[in-house]
């Protein structure tokens, strides 16, 4: 089963993946994880996506598409992956239509107040890339991964300005993709989420329920 989930910054596109990763065995490919390692490694290609994600702008098309394409061709055949903030764009839809076939899309609707305060409050692991938040979803001990004892971190991109940004960019860019897979008949699970506080697990089993339905695990 090949996946995209789709939803603006801080639904919980990595919350689930990760654990829809652990619970089905799928690849989650994250392409805000791929960037953030990218960034570290100070090369010119890393110094040059590191403007456009300081700014919450997206890296331009041809070198996301590229990056994209090498890590597809590079993963194990048969498993099936997710795919975490890809494709951002039209351009970048159209491109993946000839990297790989998508079965499901999975929807994240999420109200804007519920962003901003999940975000403010958000916290990364530096080694696995799963997310916690101070206020609704803590670690079992402060400032380490339940997951893999990895230490946490505040992303730079996190403060207000860049998150405005950043759901700007979603509304414009990305929502109008969930009508490019609909035109073309892939099925889509929507999930919408009306509480601050909505446990990780509860929308997990709707989406496993829904994947169960249509026969794809
Ligand atoms: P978010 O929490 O906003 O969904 P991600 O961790 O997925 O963030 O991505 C962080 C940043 O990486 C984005 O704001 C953007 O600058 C860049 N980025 C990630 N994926 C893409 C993409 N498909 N196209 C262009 N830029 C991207
Ligand atoms: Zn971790």
């Amino acid at each position: 089963m090949n996946a995209v989930i789709f939803g603006a910054p801080g639904s919980g596109k990595g919350t689930y993946s990760t654990r829809l990763q652990d619970k089905l065995g799928v690849d989650v490919i994250s392409m805000g994880d791929i960037f953030r390692t990218m960034l570290k490694e100070n090369t010119i290609l890393g110094r040059i996506i590191k403007r456009y994600v300081e700014a919450g702008l997206l890296v331009p098309d041809p070198i996301v598409v590229e990056v994209l394409a090498d890590i597809i061709a590079h993963n194990p055949k048969g498993k099936g992956f997710i795919l975490d903030g890809f494709p951002r764009t039209l351009a970048q839809a159209e491109a993946l239509e000839n990297i790989a076939k998508i079965d499901v899309i999975i929807e994240l609707a999420v109200p804007d107040w519920i962003i901003i305060e999940r975000l403010s409050s958000r916290r990364i692991c530096k080694s696995c890339g799963a997310a916690y938040n101070l206020r609704f979803m803590k670690p079992q001990v402060e400032g380490i991964c339940d997951r893999c004892g990895g230490s946490l971190f505040q992303r730079s991109d996190d403060n207000p300005t860049v998150i405005k940004m950043r759901l700007e960019v979603y509304q414009n860019e990305t929502s109008p993709l969930i009508c490019f897979y609909d035109t073309k008949s892939v099925p889509i699970i929507k999930h919408t989420t009306d509480a601050l506080a909505m446990p990780p697990e509860k929308v997990v089993d709707h989406i496993v329920k829904e994947l169960t339905r249509l026969t794809l695990i």
